[in-house]
């Protein structure tokens, strides 16, 4: 969440501009649609939500406080285009929204990984926002926020992470219902040790789903290892 800055004062234009932040390093995108570009990741501190998956766990806690313009200032520094905005939960402080129209100002194609618990009605729309549907497998289904559906637009994708067959069957039903694939592209990636990828692939393929499997490059590349 934006915990308030020690010593901030009582006016608001005395408040600086600054994020919590774990970690900015350059990588691969390893999933969505822009995988294989060389990105930086800006990752924000902290996340409401406790997925049972979640590989981030390190980003709910810690982190340092950096003002914005040193955020932009090291990302410029890495000489790439794609940036991704991730966490954690980068919405839950609410200042990501100025540093995401400030990293298209500087001409960056910008990417947001969100949870989907956040309403995104803020984000600035040259931002592809890549919004998790948490499936009844991740433990938190009861956070998704539906009416972001509504405001999707073709800039933006769709994430399930299927934990499980019936996993598998509740977000088709969600795709269906939802008439997803005509809003958005929608990604289905399996939960690392808990589908088979080659068996998700395959119930893809039988159901002709318009959704992209996707596996996450950089988890095959580097296996997780943090920064990577
Ligand atoms: S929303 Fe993302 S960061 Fe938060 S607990 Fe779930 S997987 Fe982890």
């Amino acid at each position: 969440m934006d915990t308030p800055v020690a010593g901030s004062g009582a006016a608001a234009a005395a408040v600086p501009d600054r994020l919590r932040i774990t970690e900015i390093f350059l990588s691969l995108q390893g999933e969505a649609r822009d995988a294989g570009w060389p990105t930086v990741f800006v990752r924000l501190t902290g996340c409401p939500l406790r997925c049972r998956y979640c590989d981030t766990a390190y980003a709910f806690h810690g982190g340092e406080w950096r003002d914005v313009d040193a955020i932009l200032a090291e990302v410029a520094g890495h000489g790439v285009r794609h940036v991704c905005v991730t966490g954690g939960e980068p919405l839950a402080q609410k200042r990501c929204l100025g540093l995401l129209a400030r990293l298209c100002d500087a001409g960056h194609i910008v990417s947001l990984e969100t949870s989907g618990a956040i309403d995104i009605a803020e984000v600035d729309p040259r931002v592809s926002r890549v919004l998790d549907i948490k499936t009844p497998g991740s433990g938190e289904e009861a956070r998704n926020l539906w009416s972001n559906i509504a405001l999707l637009t073709p800039n933006d994708q769709v994430k399930f992470v299927i934990c499980s067959r019936a996993d598998y069957e509740w977000a088709r039903g969600v795709v269906a219902e939802r008439a997803l694939d005509q809003r958005c592209d929608v990604l289905f990636s399996p939960s690392k040790s808990e589908v088979d990828a080659r068996e998700l692939a395959d119930w893809i393929v039988a159901d002709r789903l318009p959704v992209r499997f996707q596996m996450q490059l950089h988890k095959i590349l580097w296996n997780d290892e943090p920064g990577r």
